[in-house]
């Protein structure tokens, strides 16, 4: 298999990989980033973003990719195509094998491979994706002002974005497949006595409908043992909150995760519990999961990748 030697590896093109890249780029650390499955993360699939600062009029999430990959090339990162396949983090050099063909040694090593949201697995969902298929109300909910809109799931993730959404929508429905919400008791009696927030309870999504874009949700009701009503409700956005799934499953063996799989890293600092191995952004992050702390974490990661190199003589 072919093999490379260097210094600082960053995997995954979101904005942690990319503001790490910028930063270990500006520190000559010549780094190589692979992109991963979906080159420029989860902002690609968003609508616009509004929240980062610095962009008064919002910017598109591919567009703002785009920018910070032309910003870390113009500092010299050497980005590339290619998903990371498999991990041996047991000694340094740090090994990553990328599309099972070529192997990356590294002294030095950022994940910021993200998380991804859970989807149903429904066909609409992919139909109307950026077109009222959401699975980030801080992200998206503010183009749901006045307007009616759904969200499945009911864990806290489910409570907190309907209560979000509740402060811009006329209307918030919350689709639960128990007889019960899995949140905390507190965050239950919130958004069960929430006046624009509506829990239907053992019912699930099947489909969604509309022309140009979502204009309804079709529902099953489970009603007693065997019975079912199928219905449908009249929504302008669908939001997914059935959790997220940390991309961590090749370094599990070497660094420590919680249950879901999230990246534990020492205190507020991206190192892992293997020397040179960072982790930046969404991977390490189960509370917030915005863009800003993601380049934020992605700078910290890129600092420390720094001091270590220049630890072990290597800068
Ligand atoms: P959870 O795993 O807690 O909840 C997921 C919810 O989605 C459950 O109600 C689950 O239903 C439902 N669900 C899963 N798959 C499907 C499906 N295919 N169809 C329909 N419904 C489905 O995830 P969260 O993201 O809500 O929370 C993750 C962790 O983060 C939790 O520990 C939570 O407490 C924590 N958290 C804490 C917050 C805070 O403290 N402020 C805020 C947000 C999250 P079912 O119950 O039937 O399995």
């Amino acid at each position: 298999m072919e093999k490379e030697r260097v210094k600082c590896l960053i995997i995954g093109s979101g904005p942690a990989g990319y503001t790490a890249a910028i930063y270990a780029g500006r520190a000559n650390l010549s780094p190589v980033l692979y992109e991963g499955l979906q080159p420029g993360g989860q902002l690609t699939i968003t609508t616009d973003i509004e929240n980062f600062p610095g962009y008064p009029e919002g910017i598109n999430g591919t567009e703002m990719m785009e920018d910070l990959r032309k910003q870390a090339e113009k500092f010299g990162a050497d980005v590339r195509s290619g998903i990371a396949t498999a991990a041996d983090l047991s000694k340094s050099p740090y090994t990553i094998t990328i599309d099972e063909e070529k192997q990356i040694e590294t002294e030095a090593l950022i994940i910021s491979t993200g998380a991804t949201a859970k989807y149903l697995g429904l066909d609409d969902e992919k139909k109307y994706a950026g077109m009222g298929v959401s699975a980030c109300a801080t992200c998206d909910g503010f183009f749901y002002r006045k307007k009616v809109v759904a969200v499945v799931g009911g864990g806290d993730t489910a409570c907190e974005e309907a209560i979000y959404l509740a402060g811009l929508a006329k209307k918030v429905y919350i689709v639960v497949r128990k007889s019960y919400l899995r949140a905390s008791k507190i965050m239950q009696d919130r958004v069960l006595t929430h006046p624009k927030i509506e829990v239907l309870f053992e019912t699930n999504a099947v489909g969604l409908f509309g022309e140009n874009g979502v204009e309804g949700v079709n529902l099953v009701k489970r009603k007693g043992e065997s019975d079912e009503e199928n219905y449908s409700l009249p929504i302008d956005g669908f939001f997914l909150a059935i959790g997220h799934k940390p991309n961590s499953d090749i370094f599990k063996p070497y660094v420590e995760t919680d249950e879901t799989g999230y990246i534990i890293t020492e205190g507020n600092s991206p190192r892992t519990r293997v020397p040179g191995v960072f982790a930046a952004g969404d991977v390490a992050d189960p509370h917030y999961r915005q863009a800003i702390t993601a380049a934020g974490s992605g700078c910290k990661a890129a600092i420390e990748a720094e001091r270590y190199l220049s630890a072990k003589g290597l800068i």
